[in-house]
């Protein structure tokens, strides 16, 4: 199986020293390889893991971190003192390096030969105190970095390795992202406001406004030869309403949605963008508020947020990144109005239009209905029921000093037919119960809007937060409301401190 980031690599980097001689550094060598293999050909390791030649000194291992941070195709690096690297000559490596940093603390043999050892044996294989010596140094350092324990075979081991890669891809993705804007954000709308400066110090993602009208202008010169290839594909992949299908009496606004959708991904792709926004109060010349084809291009990976909400595009798109290759799928989701029945509390979910239809593997009807704002032509969209199954939502909100990303793992559950309802959505039973999680999130000051991801668990999201430096509260069900209401004070001083440093 191809892995899903097959043009990135991992580089595998091992610390020894010269003090054992020639002999004891060539069976490192040969020990580190078979390691780096091992995680190499783990299916859930999802990017080639590369290894590289042992080092010994402090010179190397600088040049090696320079290299790996100089390299776009390095998504991060993984390393492991297979036996004692006298940590201060990684200081100058660490400080050099950009890119996110695993620690495996692993070793080569899996049970220790009994009968055998001797202190050749306990001399090559010093990993327990040598990354022991390491972790020393990666703590005074202040590197941001996942710890892994345990031998490469292990299934554990892997998972937890491959998690990483994800959110090491996803940091990857943010810092390779552009994000187009079609219109500011929401009027008067508070949480969808941020720094756009600060985000692109944290997450390196370029955030820019364009005229929504220089997309209508697109949207009305796309060939219409385009536009019956796109509608055919519709017919076949969705259950389209017959007034839509070809000969329908409201067929055109079919065309329009699709001619809106070759328009919005050619405009991103010329512009070197995988996300964007719109805004239904500034649709300028557009006839209809973009839905299906915002829903097509969210299917496609690109990140979006409704309302000019560009942070929840942002995380969209990391969240379509890391979930590469899984089953399940990233969208964005409102909190839209509950089901209050004692004992069965649930949450519906849903948007204007924008849902993504990787939530589902059901076949979605497309369909047409008035929307009561914007004022403008009724517009086209796809209507589902999300797939039950575990998901995580997770939004961010800025608080003037940081960025705060809030998640919650939660259970999106079966539910009654909803006939009446012309929008996609997903019903959910938040962790712990609706109370603690409803409490906890507006403790947090967390938004309205999220990415719902069914592919990307949280510990790959504790990962990216890790790496990105950025406080991530998360509530699941273990929270209880008096450790998560200490959580946030605690981190009200931990994260203006950090900033400071
Ligand atoms: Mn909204």
């Amino acid at each position: 199986m191809t892995k899903p980031y097959a043009d990135k690599q991992i580089w595998f980097l091992t610390g020894s020293q010269g003090l054992y001689g020639e002999e004891t550094v060539r069976q490192v060598a040969d020990q580190s390889r078979e390691v780096a293999r091992l995680l190499d050909e783990a299916g859930d390791i999802p990017a080639p893991i590369v290894w590289k030649p042992v080092l010994t000194d402090s010179a190397s291992i600088r040049r090696a971190m320079i290299e790996a941070s100089a390299d776009d195709s390095v998504l991060g690096v993984i390393t492991w003192m297979h036996t004692f690297s006298p940590a201060k000559m990684w200081i100058a490596g660490l400080e050099a390096l950009t890119k996110p940093l695993l620690h495996l603390h692993t070793q080569s043999n899996v049970e220790l030969p009994w009968d055998t050892i001797d202190m050749d044996f306990m001399n090559l294989n010093q990993a327990a105190h040598g990354d022991r010596e390491y972790g020393f140094i990666l703590t005074r350092l202040s590197v941001a970095r996942t710890t892994v324990v345990g031998h490469a075979s292990s299934p554990a081991v892997r998972h937890r390795v491959g998690q990483w890669v994800r959110a090491a891809a996803g940091w990857n993705a943010t810092h390779e992202l552009r994000l187009v804007r079609f219109g500011d954000n929401m009027r008067n709308v508070a949480v969808t406001e941020g720094d756009k400066t600060e985000a692109e110090i944290r997450f390196g993602v370029s955030v820019n406004t364009w005229g929504v009208n220089e997309l209508a202008a697109a949207v009305d010169a796309v060939d219409p030869a385009e536009v019956d290839t796109l509608v055919a594909q519709y017919e076949e992949l969705y259950d389209v309403v017959p007034e839509l299908r070809v000969g329908g009496a409201r067929h055109e606004s079919l065309r329009y949605a699709a001619a809106q959708e070759v328009a919005l991904e050619s405009f991103l792709t010329s512009v070197g963008a995988k996300a964007f926004t719109t805004t239904f109060e500034d649709l300028g010349a557009l006839r209809q508020l973009p839905g299906l084809a915002v829903q097509r291009l969210m299917a496609k990976g690109y990140g979006f947020g409704a309302e000019g909400d560009w942070k929840t595009a942002v995380l969209i798109r990391a969240a379509k990144v890391m979930g590469a290759g899984l089953p399940g799928g990233a969208s964005l989701m409102e909190d839209y109005t509950y089901d209050l029945v004692d004992g069965n509390e649930r949450i519906l979910g849903a948007h204007m239009l924008e849902i993504c239809p990787t939530l589902t593997t059901t076949k979605p009807r497309v369909e047409i209905h008035a929307l009561g704002i914007g004022g403008k032509e009724d517009p086209v969209r796809m209507v589902f029921n999300t797939d039950p199954g575990p998901a995580v939502v997770v939004a961010m909100s800025d608080l003037r000093d940081r960025f705060r990303l809030t998640a919650n793992v939660v259970d999106v559950v079966e539910h009654p037919e909803l006939p009446a309802l012309p929008v996609a959505r997903a019903v959910w039973k938040p962790r712990p119960d609706l109370a603690t999680s409803a409490e906890s999130w507006l403790t947090a000051g967390a938004a309205h809007h999220t990415v719902m991801t069914t592919a990307v668990g949280i510990e790959i999201w504790e990962m990216f937060a890790q790496i990105a430096r950025t406080e991530l509260l998360v509530i699941d069900e273990n929270t209880t409301r008096r450790g998560f209401a200490e959580a946030v004070r605690w981190n009200a001083v931990y994260y203006r401190i950090a900033q400071g440093l």
